[in-house]
């Protein structure tokens, strides 16, 4: 596989017609999950689960601030937030390895669930690109693999009505590529929230992908805390229903 940035890309449109390569081949690499439970506090007899997630990886020679370091902050906040708040499902807390070679862990972890455990899973809130500063960047949109409305999509929306968000958010929309396409590729709820421009979801940030996302020049704390309240209250919703 050879990944090229987009700034490569750019260039090579731009006219670049000569391209040389330093290539290094590497094989039989590992990569993990890391994966969090908070048991349900109040009883919960056929052990449902809501999980939120990201992935920890990058594209190489990209430091990954946006993508997806603050997705993976966000589910480390929530993981600390919520930990004492009694809910009637679990939370699982899903750091996802490898999603850049084509969402390797998410795959794995849907893989070796059986039946029983899939129909365990309520909800996949899959956290990707949750806070750029791009200023063109501020939707924050809600993608579903086939744009239809599930119960992450639904709960995200019903708390940006409860937080006055509304103006910000946009969806549900039809969007694959990240993790949360994994689960709806076995039938679970799930969705993929992050900002982006307001025309459509493949309006990305220059730095995308790029070594200049990092946290000086690619983060936006105000944006952040957006994401992080939008899918903390969801979150908490799906997990106190019954
Ligand atoms: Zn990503």
């Amino acid at each position: 596989m050879l990944g090229l940035a987009e700034y490569h890309g750019e260039r090579i449109r731009a006219g670049a017609r000569r391209l040389s390569f330093a290539v290094t081949h590497h094989s039989g690499l590992t990569s993990y999950n890391v994966l969090a439970e908070r048991k349900a506090t109040l009883p919960n007899p056929t052990g449902k689960a809501v999980i939120v997630s990201a992935h920890y990886d990058s594209v190489p020679g990209s430091p990954g601030a946006n993508d997806d370091g603050s997705g993976t902050v966000l589910c480390l906040e929530l993981a600390r937030v919520l930990k004492r708040l009694p809910t009637q499902q679990a939370v699982r807390v899903c750091l996802w390895g490898s999603e850049e070679y084509g969402l390797v862990g998410a795959r794995h972890y849907v893989k070796q669930l059986d039946e029983a455990g899939v129909g365990r899973i309520t909800g996949c809130f899959q956290n990707d690109m949750v806070a750029t500063s791009h200023p063109p960047a501020g939707t924050y949109w809600l993608l579903s693999v086939d744009g239809a409305d599930n119960t992450t999509t639904a709960a995200v929306n019903a708390a940006a009505h409860r937080l006055g968000y509304t103006d910000q958010t946009k969806g549900p929309t039809a969007r694959g590529s990240s993790d949360h396409e994994a689960f709806f590729e076995r039938g679970i709820p799930a969705g993929n929230f992050s900002w982006r421009g307001g025309e459509a979801p493949s309006q990305l940030e220059p730095f995308y992908h790029s070594p200049e996302d990092t946290i000086a020049q690619n983060v936006s704390l105000e944006r952040l805390q957006v994401s992080l309240e939008l899918i903390g209250c969801a979150l908490y919703d799906v997990a106190r229903r019954k």
